[in-house]
């Protein structure tokens, strides 16, 4: 066998592909700056290293499940002046998740909850953590579906190995008594082991609304949510609202304009 082919069948059993892929760029590269074997081999390291990082974030981030990609770059802080900025910044630092602690996102509806919430989301799987992003009512339907299928423990398992479970529009809509009880099973499960990131549209001392009515059940999940929490209230119009105002408007006086 050749040198190339040997070489090409050592770094396909090491699986570094990278490497074998960006070899002979890189090594007429070195060759041209005169570079020494350790500079030629550190580089292409390097290049497996990088290559490998993007993958495993983009692995992190399929597997969160996001419905839409948003990003803090792309929010608006100035359309809700009453949102610290400063303090979700140090959210996205993901300290809360090295700490256990969970976020709570409360506004009206378009606010922007979801969109800071998947923004945190996808950070957090930049920094290595592993997230699973649930609606509410997708959340209750997945417990629902794994007691039928008799695969809770698998759901139970999987929701142990995550660093970070966002729980999305808790309140919008009221669960019954089996879904109640299946939140409150999860919420009691992650409590000290995995952060949780919710949004909702309730104050807390409506969230017995959300648990089929049973202020005993909620309060004992507000007790443990609580216990470590960052909250953030959002308030303002809905942006999505506003957009669709300052959309008509700008369609209007187009109309206008050209008749
Ligand atoms: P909520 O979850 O509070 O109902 P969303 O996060 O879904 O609201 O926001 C509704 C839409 O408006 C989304 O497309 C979101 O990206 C956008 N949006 C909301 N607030 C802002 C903002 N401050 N800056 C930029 N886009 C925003
Ligand atoms: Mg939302």
């Amino acid at each position: 066998m050749n040198d190339q082919l040997l070489l090409t069948s050592y770094l396909k059993t090491l699986r570094l592909p990278t490497m074998l892929r960006e070899c002979p760029t890189v090594a007429r590269q070195c060759s041209e700056a005169d570079a020494s074997y350790a500079m030629f081999l550190q580089q292409l390291a390097e290049l497996e290293v990088q290559h490998r990082q993007a993958q495993s974030i983009e692995r992190r981030i399929k597997q969160a499940a996001f419905p839409v990609v948003k990003e803090l770059s792309a929010f608006d802080f100035a359309a809700v002046p009453k949102l610290n900025k400063k303090r979700v910044l140090e959210l996205s630092r993901c300290q809360f998740i090295e700490q256990r602690a969970n976020v709570v996102l409360n506004g009206a509806p378009g606010v922007g909850k979801t969109h800071v919430a998947i923004a945190l989301g996808r950070e957090a799987c930049r920094r290595g953590y592993k997230v699973r992003f649930f609606t509410a009512a997708g959340l209750a339907n997945a417990y629902h579906e794994a007691r039928e299928e008799r695969h809770l423990l698998r759901l139970e398992n999987h929701i142990r190995h995550m660093d970070l479970i966002m729980v999305d529009e808790l309140g919008y809509l009221p669960l019954d008594r089996t879904a109640a009880e299946h939140l409150f099973g999860f919420f009691s499960q992650c409590y000290e082991q995995t952060s949780l990131l919710l949004t909702t549209n309730l104050p807390f001392a409506d969230w017995p609304q959300i648990f089929a009515g049973d202020e005993r059940m909620a309060g004992a999940l507000l007790d443990r949510l609580t216990h470590h929490v960052h909250i953030l209230e959002i308030i303002g119009d809905s942006y999505r609202l506003n957009a669709s105002v300052t959309r008509t408007r700008k369609q209007a006086k187009a109309d206008k304009t050209s008749t």
